[in-house]
């Protein structure tokens, strides 16, 4: 078990000294890219703007040659951005010497920290953890491979206080051959057609968040690509900004074409998981009511047929279509039903309204809640 605050103190502490050094006239230069196809849900000027520490939340894996570079452009934006910040490297299971290089770096640079995986579990389980030990208020995701930009997270944090949760980076001049970015066109549409959540590109590892939607959406699995989904279904702000993408130019990428279908059953997944999670019986049910209902209207008619009629029916396909819609009519509500009993054993746990709340008034008790709470 992490002891937050035990750290944060810590983070407070160690960071500010790097901070205090920081010349604001060092603030990287920031090429105004164009900024008016960004997708934005509404913002809303109720969110006070986010102006504690920075955690970054860098999954790594095999990237040995790209770390020190990264690390020294990293420390190089943030000291000129002059907030408290931890550097959190989640190692996936490298079999190069990263691990050996997060070792080192950390010895010259306190306000690295790093968790190192048994085996490789993947990007979403990495960031998942990362989430769980950051300290900062806000949380910045980027790729280990120096092909995110570190200049950009001043211009990601401006615009996130506009009133944003979430802004996710658009790699609109991606840097990546045609091979992957054609798919990658064909992913984004979709993903915008079954959510409604308009973003160019899910799928960009550079995002930022307020602490929040990290303590409140779950990731497992390949879910890493659909954070501005699930954040958007718990009813968090999320908007899109684009941002300068580069090439690889050490190592290879950790994903191919498979990642294609992969992302396709998992939108099927995220579909179902942000609108029935709660309410199985409502996905189920419907299908259960038509099939045994239009299998019982059959059985009827052939009822008809064999007492009224006296016709043989014992031959007919339509007395085998009765009995299959009626059986799998009764298998779609059972599946529902079991539904519902896994919801509210969930439910039945402890009610947590936290995870639903932007702010709350007068409530006391030793509790977190959310920011902005008066
Ligand atoms: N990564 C990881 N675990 C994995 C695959 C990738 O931690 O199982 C890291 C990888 O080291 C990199 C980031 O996730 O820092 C993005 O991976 P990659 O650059 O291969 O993805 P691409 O840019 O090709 O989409
Ligand atoms: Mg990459």
């Amino acid at each position: 078990m992490i002891e937050r605050t035990a750290h944060m103190t810590n983070l407070t502490a160690s960071s500010q000294t790097i901070a205090a050094g920081a010349p604001a006239a060092t603030l990287p230069a920031t090429k105004p890219l164009d900024e008016s196809a960004a997708f934005a849900s509404v913002a809303l000027a109720d969110l006070p703007p986010a102006e504690g520490p920075l955690s970054l939340v860098i999954p790594v894996m095999n990237e040995e040659g790209n770390l020190r570079e990264l690390h020294s452009r990293l420390t190089t934006s943030l000291q000129a951005i002059g907030r408290p910040y931890e550097i959190l490297f989640i190692d996936d299971g490298s079999t190069d010497g990263t691990w050996a290089l997060i070792e080192a770096l950390r010895k010259e640079d306190p306000s690295i920290v790093a968790l190192r995986h048994r085996r490789n579990f993947g990007k979403a389980t990495a960031l998942a953890n990362g989430f769980s030990v950051a300290r900062g208020d806000l949380v910045i995701t980027m790729d280990g491979d120096l092909q995110d930009d570190p200049a950009e997270i001043y211009r990601m944090i401006d615009y996130l206080n506009e009133g944003y949760d979430l802004v996710s980076g658009w790699k609109q001049n991606r840097q990546d051959p045609w091979g992957k970015t054609a798919p990658s066109r064909l992913f984004n549409w979709t993903v915008r057609r079954v959510t409604g959540v308009q973003l160019h590109d899910f799928n960009c590892g550079f995002k930022i968040y307020r602490r929040d939607v990290t303590d409140t959406i779950r990731l497992y699995g390949e879910l890493h690509r659909f954070t501005p989904v699930l954040a958007a279904a718990e009813g968090f702000r999320v908007a899109e900004l684009p941002v300068r993408h580069h090439p690889r130019t050490w190592g290879s990428s950790k994903y191919g074409i498979k990642r294609l279908i992969k992302g396709f059953l998992d939108l099927i997944t995220v579909f179902f998981l942000t609108n029935y999670r709660q309410r199985p019986m409502h996905l189920f049910g419907l299908p259960g009511i038509l099939a045994v209902g239009i299998g019982v209207l059959i059985g009827l008619k052939l009822t008809f047929d064999r007492l009224v009629q006296d016709q043989q029916i014992g031959t007919r396909p339509l007395l085998m279509l009765a009995v299959l819609l009626v059986v799998v009519g009764t298998q779609f509500f059972a599946l529902g039903l079991l539904g519902e009993f896994l919801a509210n054993g969930r439910n039945a746990a402890k009610n947590d309204p936290e995870r639903y709340l932007r702010s709350a008034l007068g409530v006391t008790g030793e509790r977190h809640w959310p920011t902005g709470t008066v």
